[in-house]
């Protein structure tokens, strides 16, 4: 492409890019050297062509530097990382008895890390790469002994993986590549003294790799610290703004009002659409499922205390429609795609 075309097609994919000595993008997956069997299995998934955040982060992540890449959720994000993860895992040498991963793919949540896992799934299982989750609330039984066989590619949260790390089931000697999806809230939110410790033993030559949907300000130079000469891809507006694609509303009420406005909508919704009704603490999202069902509304709930064998259902029930109502914490928040209704309710 000429410089001009790759203005042109940055513009119309509205993409803005950051960086020294930024790669051109790639407008069809063969551009960008993915190994046959992963060009195979986007064929067999009838994908027709990269997503923009794909486009221009493949080049960037495939060169080997660092980079933040800003895309909107379901924008294909997680093969943004994966494709290069393979490609750059192909190029080491093979692990041997007692090497850790090469790969490193930390998210805030275990249902996050499940949906990255499978996605992996999708394309390890074409190759000789193997990927393993690692997450709490599941028994560590069979997580030690996927560690203990040796596994190229780690998707973990930060908690499990402390204690996979300290119990020496595994080290970190060997990752060069490390991922840290929806990066925002994994710095933000109550993770960075884990990944402090977790990036302190990795190798500080390591690839470093933030991908997010939104990026606040206050992000950024806490991001900074770990990462080295980054790119930086952006999709859509660099300024911070609610999806357009969706329709909110914002109600203002009071405490005492909330849950009969709450009842009010449910009359209003209830037409098979999937709801779900976001709470802030894990006891209010008890309390309003309990009284919920008491009033003959049959909602399921997930929230942190929840068992992993408990979250899988509901979340199953849940994503396939068989049951309608569902109350979380934030533990949802992130990488449950399409669902028709967002209610955000905090009811105490
Ligand atoms: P994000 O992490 O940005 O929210 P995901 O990586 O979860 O998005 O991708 C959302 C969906 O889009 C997934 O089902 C994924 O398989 C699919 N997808 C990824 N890349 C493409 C593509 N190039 N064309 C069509 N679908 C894609
Ligand atoms: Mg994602």
């Amino acid at each position: 492409m000429s410089d001009h075309e790759v203005a042109v097609y940055r513009g119309r994919m509205d993409i803005t890019v950051e960086g020294i000595d930024v790669p051109k993008p790639v407008r069809m997956f063969h551009e960008a050297g993915f190994p046959g069997y992963c060009l195979e299995v986007i064929s067999r998934l009838g994908f027709i062509e990269p997503t923009p955040i794909q486009a221009q982060g493949w080049p960037m992540a495939l060169k080997g530097r660092d980079l933040i890449g800003i895309a909107e959720t379901g924008s294909g994000k997680t093969l943004s990382y994966l494709l290069p993860a393979f490609v750059h895992v192909a190029a080491q040498p093979p692990l041997v008895q007692g090497d850790g991963p090469i790969v490193l793919v930390l998210a805030p949540t275990r249902e996050l890390a499940v949906q990255i896992q499978q996605e992996a799934g999708k394309f390890g299982s074409h190759s000789r790469i193997r990927s393993t989750c690692i997450y709490g609330g599941a028994p560590k039984g069979p997580q030690i002994r996927d560690l203990q066989s040796g596994v190229e590619i780690i998707i973990g949260t930060p908690g499990r993986l402390i204690d996979m790390l300290e119990a020496q089931h595994t080290n970190l000697r060997r990752v060069t590549y490390l991922v840290l999806d929806e990066a925002d809230r994994m710095l933000d939110m109550g993770f960075e003294p884990q990944i402090r410790k977790i990036i302190s033993q990795i190798r500080p030559d390591r690839q470093t790799l933030y991908w997010s949907a939104t990026w606040p300000k206050e992000v950024e130079s806490l991001a900074r610290q770990f990462l080295c000469n980054p790119y930086k891809v952006i999709i859509g507006s660099p300024v911070l703004k609610a999806n357009q694609s969706i329709n909110q509303i914002i109600e203002v009420v009071t405490d005492v009002e909330k849950y009969n406005r709450l009842i009010n909508l449910l009359k209003e919704m209830m037409d098979g659409s999937r709801i779900l009704i976001f709470v802030e603490t894990k006891k209010g999202c008890d309390q309003v499922t309990r009284q919920l069902r008491m009033d003959g509304w049959p909602a399921l709930s997930i929230h942190g205390d929840k068992s992993q064998d408990e979250r899988d259902w509901v979340l199953a029930e849940f994503k396939s429609g068989r049951s309608l109502i569902m109350t979380a914490t934030d533990v949802a928040a992130r990488g449950l795609g399409r669902i028709t209704v967002l209610g955000s309710f905090n009811p105490y």
